[in-house]
């Protein structure tokens, strides 16, 4: 029989059940034996839904109650001086400290740095090296759910996230090149491969996903070197994984390594197949990532069922395991619960438990085509259905589409024009403080929205008490003495699905939660159909706060590109297509806006950096549409309203020129986790127009005082000019509550007029901006 596996499962559990326990624990509401039995419970459920629908061997250890680059670092020991001593004394208290900071009367710890995890919208923590340092194997964890598994009747298969790709996701607090680590690392994980093997574990899984991104020669060699290390020791057998993209020049890296088995992603590394096939060495398994771990679409099975033939055909069918393409994280758990969406839409969708089902499909018409016959023919009717809709195409979106190619619609006046005329419509003071947009969602603001949404409230309540919350957020913002001032985004409970809600061409499910980090989830929208704009989506929010105060009102939206990666795309037609059709859409908000009289729009684009290529040679292509597409948006504002963008990631090198191109007015950027680093990239590249390096980290529940703050702006003003600069903190506030909210923002508006008062008094003029 084939094998059917997956390389890893959702952990929040179908009803956030992981996210319930992790908060009640920071609350202190359990303890930590009921935290950790919560989460076995999950673990079991999670192994017997995936061999119910199909799966045999079940990874083990994939499972975290934050983050597996945090367990992985963890197990190694790999963790800052810092906080060993909380370690110590309490294993998960430390964890947390380490993944969300941690005040009380003995320690005051920094939370490690966050970052995406390649081109997903999975954050994970960055793991803090230095030179020299050693590590010490701690293998309990992953031995202990491997017995866990075992003792429930499963065939278990630790993962591993593998020791190259572990290291190249590091930093390094010295600078010194995280490589050169592997020596001193490599022992510990022969040392838990062969733990792993006493322990009885026939296979374990060696996730290496760096091996689908671009290598320099010290990466290839180190991959060389840990895989013959690890090949010799006594061991499980071995399924090295990679995900994410083709392996391309990587391939014989991974064809040489010694172990027992390969797992390809061929949903985004087709290309990979033939040559693998071509060079498979004798007797290794090749595990097929037929279907898409990474959007919920059923699968064309008869394509998929001819690959899977095309490598039975080759290698033989006892060499072949099926697979999604990557871990199922990145997918929700269950279509079965989304027992509201449309009929026929629904019939188009395949969650996590469905995708593993498609997998023992095709195995079942690997091995006895005639069972399976019925139900691949029910699959075909669902795929040719889909592919006809009409409900899918509009007429209209594709006339939008034509008009736009006839004409630039991305076209404003030079940076230096629109800046005078902005400055003076504005008159800010330098050093202008703002905020990124959200202020606290308190449970009262959270209930209104849920009264509304059950019919409890009607629209007149509704808009009236979300107006209460407004009023009172401009007071507050003008108590504390902000220049720029937000509506507070009461209305919105997740800023994608608020103006998908309002766009044609998205649906909705009520269960399909995907983890962002640590307990935060996102419920990404499902773009199936063309996409447009019916009447206008903000405009009353923001005009009603405008006149509420004499400060300058920014009307606050999510870009294109954003709305695009965090929604399920559309797999029938190209991305940059849906891309546009997002970015007409919006471009009539933001000219409406404008037109209410709002000074400023700020066009969040916090995900522009995580669709970008691994590969080098696949980035041009995408930076081009998506810099595009945030110009049509921007474009709707004409040249004296002030466009601002906001993007919270940390990685700023590689795409620093596309930034510029976006041509944003303003830039807001999450810094203050990794202490301002990412200036490097201006000090290079002088960016033109203005930029508000955040200076404190809204993830963390931790404070950082004024002078904290003002070194952070200091480090900024070294490297760019004072007159470029904003302050804000690094991301909207609505996962924090209103004291610490209200203290940390006046202690940044005490840190702006510090250094106001230090520049000399020609300087306080707004000065020209572009050197
Ligand atoms: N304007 C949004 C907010 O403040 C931006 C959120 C984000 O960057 N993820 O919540
Ligand atoms: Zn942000």
């Amino acid at each position: 029989m084939t094998i059917v596996h997956t390389l890893g499962f959702p952990r929040i559990g179908a009803k956030r059940e992981l996210k319930q326990a992790l908060e009640q624990y920071w609350r202190g509401e359990i303890d930590t034996a009921t935290l950790e039995a919560r989460a076995r419970t999950l673990r079991l459920r999670h192994w017997q839904l995936q061999h119910e629908a199909g799966a045999r061997h079940l990874p083990c250890g994939d499972f975290s109650l934050y983050d597996h680059v945090l367990d992985t670092a963890l197990r190694f020991g790999a963790v800052p001086e810092s906080h060993t001593a909380l370690l110590a004394e309490h294993r998960l208290r430390g964890l947390f400290a380490l993944a969300r900071g941690h005040q009380d009367a003995r320690h005051d710890l920094r939370a490690l740095e966050m970052t995406k995890w390649f081109d997903t919208n999975y954050h994970y923590l960055v793991p803090e090296l230095r030179a020299g340092q050693s590590f010490r194997l701690e293998p309990d964890d992953l031995l202990g759910v491997f017995h866990e598994a075992r003792a429930a009747g499963f065939q278990a298969r630790p993962v591993v996230l593998g020791p190259v790709s572990f290291l190249k996701l590091a930093k390094t607090i010295d600078g010194s090149p995280a490589l050169e680590l592997l020596d001193a690392l490599l022992p510990h994980y022969a040392a838990l491969f062969s733990a792993l093997h006493e322990a009885g574990a026939e296979w374990l899984q060696l996730d290496e996903p760096w091996l689908a991104t671009d290598l320099d020669h010290a990466t290839e060699r180190a991959f060389t070197h840990a895989f013959s290390a690890l090949a010799g020791v006594p061991r499980p057998k071995v399924l090295l994984a990679s995900y994410f993209g083709p392996l391309r020049e990587n391939r014989a890296l991974a064809l040489d390594s010694g172990f027992e088995a390969l797992h390809l992603d061929l949903v985004r590394g087709g290309e990979d197949l033939e040559p693998v096939l071509a060079a498979l060495p004798d007797g290794m398994i090749l595990s097929a990532g037929l279907n898409d771990g990474r959007n919920v679409w059923r699968s064309d099975l008869d394509g998929l069922l001819a690959t899977a033939r095309r490598i039975a055909d080759v290698i033989g069918r006892e060499r072949l395991w099926l697979a999604p393409s990557c871990s199922l994280l990145h997918v929700p758990i269950d279509l079965a619960t989304e027992t509201r969406l449309d009929p026929e839409l629904r019939s188009w969708l395949a969650f996590a438990r469905q995708k593993i089902e498609e997998l023992a499909l095709l195995a079942t018409a690997l091995d006895d085509p005639q069972t399976a016959g019925p139900a691949l023919a029910a699959q075909r009717a669902v795929i040719e259905g889909r592919r006809r809709s009409s409900r899918v195409h509009r007429p209209e979106v594709a006339e939008r589409l034509r008009q736009h190619a006839a004409g630039d619609l991305a076209v404003r006046a030079p940076y230096a024009e629109r800046q005078s005329l902005q400055r003076e419509r504005l008159g800010l003071p330098p050093f202008p403080t703002t905020t990124i947009g959200s202020f606290p969602q308190t449970s009262g603001v959270r209930e209104v929205r849920a009264a509304w949404r059950a019919g409890k409230l009607d629209d007149d309540q509704y808009q009236a008490t979300i107006r209460k919350h407004i009023a009172a957020c401009v007071r507050e913002q003008e108590a504390i003495g902000l220049d720029v001032l937000v509506h507070g985004e009461f209305e919105r409970n997740d800023m994608v699905e608020y103006f998908a809600e309002q766009l044609e061409g998205f649906a909705f499910t009520r269960h399909g939660w995907v983890q962002s980090y640590g307990s935060r989830c996102v419920k990404p929208p499902i773009i199936w159909g063309d996409v447009w704009r019916p009447r206008p989506m903000t405009v009353d929010w923001s005009r009603h706060a405008q006149s509420l105060t004499s400060r300058p009102m920014k009307g606050m939206l999510t870009g294109p590109v954003t709305m695009l990666h965090w929604s399920f795309v559309r797999d029938d037609v190209p991305r940059q297509r849906t891309a546009l059709q997002i970015a007409l859409a919006l471009r009539g908000e933001v000219a409406d806006l404008a037109a209410a009289g709002l000074p400023i729009v700020q066009i969040d684009e916090p995900a522009l950096r995580e669709g970008l290529p691994l590969r080098r040679s696949d980035r041009a292509d995408y930076l081009e549409w998506a810099v595009e597409a945030f110009r049509i948006t921007a474009a709707g504002a004409g040249d004296a309203v002030q466009v601002h963008t906001h993007m919270c990631y940390s990685e700023f090198n590689d795409i620093i020129e596309a930034v510029a191109a976006m041509d944003a007015d303003v830039v807001s950027i999450e810094t203050s986790r990794s202490r301002m680093a990412l200036l490097d990239a201006f000090v290079r590249f002088r960016y033109p127009n203005q930029i508000g390096p955040g200076v404190y980290d809204i993830h963390s529940p931790r404070i950082p005082s004024e002078a904290e703050m003002l070194e952070l702006l200091e480090r900024a003003c070294a490297v760019i000019p004072a007159a470029q600069l904003w302050v804000n903190p690094d991301c909207g506030l609505k996962t924090r509550d209103w004291p610490e909210t209200r203290e940390a923002l006046t202690r940044m508006v005490g840190a702006a007029r510090q250094l106001r008062s230090r520049l000399p008094a020609a300087a306080a003029e707004p000065v020209e901006a572009t050197p």
